[in-house]
């Protein structure tokens, strides 16, 4: 009997010549220049999947969004355990020609490392789809999945996912799951597997104080009306208190307090925080939120953040005038299960109940906001996806993580309605989105024989497995 570790090892020198034409396909999303080859990218991995054995293999192309790739291969199975895989095939735009030693668009492998714009995010995660569905099918002596398997691979993930929302519609009805797998992620780093089970979610707004209709000659009136950029300064402090936590009544509903074994899992992370503050953070010393670490604080608290603010005589020497308005630029980082749609009307109401009698306050908010993605940790299928983490590099140990950035992800699970798994295997070391991205071929095995583990793991849990209990 083949091992999914055999199985792998036994497909892989193939498997990495496929990556290697797939990366040579410049497949940006940005460039409309570009729209032919993020075509050529998706045919290329349409016609990879049919030769996988994907029965339904389509390219999704309409005049709004840029080709996706949808496939479906039934288990055979009426219960089977039903699983929507999301990435993307398009990639970063490869500018700095300069900076970049290895060519974008011709990978090469020096040392088990592939260079390539892609070979990382996410083709080469993508990729592991294959090699590791058919080293599931070798071990288990199955003709079809263990699972019933539905791809989703867009092709504008690099721009935004624009059309997200338009392509979920369209497929409504061919994404039912149990269960979300997303594969455009990665590990804590190469000796350390992580599954990441939450995400930030966004709102952003600019909000105006409106005092006098004119500029007042600041010794005439100063002192006798109120100024609107002290105002502004006096309303936004007054969103935090001196620990950093912020005071706007009901912000923090929906926050989910860690559990101590979370914290655990946290403070047990290989972070070195000295070195964060001093390299990524280019600061002189952390600070925020009182009574949480530094990667709790990045990971399940949430913000209110000032990110600009302007208003008045900013000119050459001085000019003394109480100004007509000041403006400041603010985005919450949202978490657990705060509803965007709430956190704007607390966030309206806080202003609203502050403002000085005859200033007026307008908060004009960008959009309606990206909701937080929260999974439940303790699910059943986050355990199935560390077991088959931890499988494929011989721990048992896969640690949790929060991310603090904010995706499309949230909208999946909102369309699709199941919890939500990341399975990845970047590291920070791959420079993604930037010159020489690469991607280490030792991992990229990995990230194969983990999508085979998994398969078998989700199908052992089942699908009562997955959905009982979860009250
Ligand atoms: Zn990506």
């Amino acid at each position: 009997m083949t091992t999914e570790r055999e199985a792998v090892a036994a497909g892989f020198d193939k498997w990495v010549s496929t990556l290697a034409d797939w990366v040579a396909i410049p497949s940006v999303s940005a460039d409309p220049a570009r729209r032919p080859e993020v075509k050529a990218s998706a045919d290329f991995l349409a016609e990879a999947l049919r030769r996988t054995g994907f029965p339904v293999v389509r390219v999704l192309e309409s005049n709004s969004y840029l080709p996706a790739v949808y496939a479906h291969w039934p288990s055979g199975d009426p219960d089977a355990v039903r699983v929507v895989v999301y990435g993307h095939h398009d990639v970063q735009p490869a500018d700095g020609e300069e900076r970049w030693t290895h060519p974008p668009f011709s990978p090469q492998v020096i040392d088990d490392v592939m260079y390539g714009r892609g070979a990382s995010d996410d083709k080469g995660n993508i990729a592991a789809h294959l090699l590791g569905l058919t080293a599931h099918l070798q071990a288990s002596g199955r003709s079809a999945p263990a699972v019933d398997l539905t791809l989703l691979v867009e092709g504008e993930e690099e721009s935004g996912s624009p059309h997200i929302g338009e392509l979920l519609d369209e497929l409504a009805d061919q994404l039912t799951a149990d269960a979300i797998v997303v594969s455009d992620t990665g590990i804590f780093n190469a000796d350390t597997p992580s599954l990441c089970v939450g995400m930030r979610g966004l709102v952003s707004a600019e909000l105006q104080v409106h005092g006098p209709d004119v500029d007042l000659h600041s010794g005439v009136f100063g002192g006798a009306v109120a100024n609107p950029i002290t105002e502004l300064a006096r309303l936004l402090a007054a969103m935090h208190d001196q620990d950093g936590h912020i005071t706007i009544p009901r912000f923090y509903d929906g926050v989910i307090e860690p559990t101590d074994d979370e914290r655990a899992v946290t403070a047990a992370l290989p972070f070195d925080e000295s070195k964060w503050i001093s390299g990524p953070a280019a600061s002189r010393a952390a600070w925020g939120e009182a009574g949480y670490s530094t990667l709790e604080r990045i990971g399940i608290r949430p913000t209110a953040e000032i990110n600009g603010i302007f208003g008045g005589y900013t000119g050459p020497g001085g000019k003394t005038i109480v100004p007509t308005d000041a403006t400041a630029k603010l985005t919450f980082r949202l978490v657990g299960q705060q509803d965007p749609a709430a956190i704007r009307q607390a966030v309206s109401d806080f202003f609203a109940a502050r403002v000085r009698d005859g200033l007026t306050v307008t908060l004009d908010w960008e959009s309606d906001g990206v909701a937080p993605l929260y999974t439940d940790p303790t699910h059943p299928a986050t355990a199935a996806t560390q077991r088959a983490l931890g499988a494929a590099f011989d721990t048992d140990t896969v640690l949790l993580t929060r991310e603090g950035g904010s995706g499309p992800e949230a909208d999946l699970v909102a369309a699709i309605g199941a919890p939500m798994v990341f399975l990845g295997v970047m590291t920070e070391e791959d420079q993604i989105h930037a010159p020489n991205e690469k991607a280490p071929l030792p991992l990229l095995r990995k990230g194969c024989e983990a999508v085979a583990h998994l398969w078998r793991e989700l199908a052992a849990v089942g699908r009562d497995g997955l959905v009982a209990d979860r009250g």
